[in-house]
């Protein structure tokens, strides 16, 4: 049981109507370890400058996350990002992209990492991912997340990414954008004639769809009172979602599927209480089972009464 991750490491600056940040822990490889690392041993892949630090490694490893992927580049700069959020935290501005080392970065990964069972490939350069997908060759499940900048720049190696995995996690939007296909059910077939067995379709505060070739299965996002800030909230729901199926021992089997739906749902829920990290590095186990709980109690209804 061990699960790779390669995507940003990075720092972001943040500012959404709640507060802002100028400059936190953050990355999609970064919130997806946190996440999954409830569930599983987590092996992220990528580099990072000298100004990622001690305290920086600290969050990871105080998680049990295994850093010996994380590559320091000596006088390099971490790849950064600054957001804006609007009123409606569904609507996302991306102000600065600095690749920093991720531009000269050439994935070599150590035997443990390339021996993993499951493999995700969140959001970074499409080559990156594919680079890093060659060296796994064992894993038995892979899943990859991607955006509209990477869309809009590198289609045809995203195309390629795209049909080397088994699930597409992505936003309804980048679905969309990526098909050019209005209609969500058909978009996600779309998907799948490219390659993977199934997609998941991230809707923000909404929930998220998961598509597969024999079905459908829907949960919403918790009705939560105080959230902050969204910035990794799909990636932390792909954490607990893939964290979880590595844990699992038959990962395809439909009501496991649904399980990591729920853990995917609560983990992206603790990411957006607080900013950042922030909220989910304090996070324990018993919270994330009494949420999980909620979410079963709050999505079952019944048929009408016999008459
Ligand atoms: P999410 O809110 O789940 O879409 O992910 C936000 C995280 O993705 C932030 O922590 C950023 O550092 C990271 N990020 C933003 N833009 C990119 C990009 N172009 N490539 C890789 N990671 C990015």
């Amino acid at each position: 049981m061990a699960l790779t991750v390669v995507g940003s490491i990075a720092f972001d600056a943040v500012k959404t109507p709640f507060g802002e940040r100028e400059r936190m822990l953050g990355g999609a490889a970064v919130h997806f370890s946190l996440a999954a690392s409830f569930f599983t041993e987590v092996r992220p892949v990528g580099p990072v400058g000298d100004d990622f630090g001690a305290e920086q490694f600290e969050v990871l490893e105080k998680r049990g996350i295994v850093t010996e992927d994380v590559e320091r580049v000596a006088g390099g700069q971490s790849f950064f990002w600054r957001g804006r959020y609007e009123y409606d935290l569904n609507v996302a501005h991306t102000e600065e992209t600095r690749l920093g080392v991720f531009a000269e970065f050439e994935p070599k990964l150590s035997a443990a990492s390339q021996n993993a069972d499951t493999l995700f490939l969140a959001n970074i350069q499409p080559d990156l991912q594919r680079q890093v997908r060659a060296q796994c060759g064992a894993a038995k499940l892979s899943g990859l997340d991607s955006m509209n900048l990477w869309i809009e720049t590198a289609r045809d190696s995203l195309t390629a990414a795209i049909a080397e995995v088994d699930v597409l996690v992505v936003n309804d939007a980048e679905i969309r954008m990526l098909t050019e296909e209005s209609n969500l059910a058909r978009a996600a077939r779309a998907v799948m004639a490219m390659g993977p067995r199934a997609v998941i379709a991230k809707q923000g505060e909404y929930g998220a769809a998961l598509f597969t070739e024999s079905g459908f299965f829907a949960l919403p996002g918790l009705p939560l009172e105080d959230v902050r800030d969204p910035t990794g909230a799909g990636d932390s729901f792909a954490g607990g979602f893939f964290g979880y199926l590595d844990s699992c021992d038959d990962s395809f089997e439909e009501a496991e599927l649904r399980r990591a739906m729920g853990y995917g749902t609560v983990l992206a829920s603790f990411n957006v209480e607080e900013f950042g990290t922030e909220r989910v590095s304090r996070l324990t186990r018993e919270e994330i089972d009494s949420r999980f709980e909620e979410l079963r109690a709050m999505t079952q209804f019944e048929g009408p009464a016999a008459s």
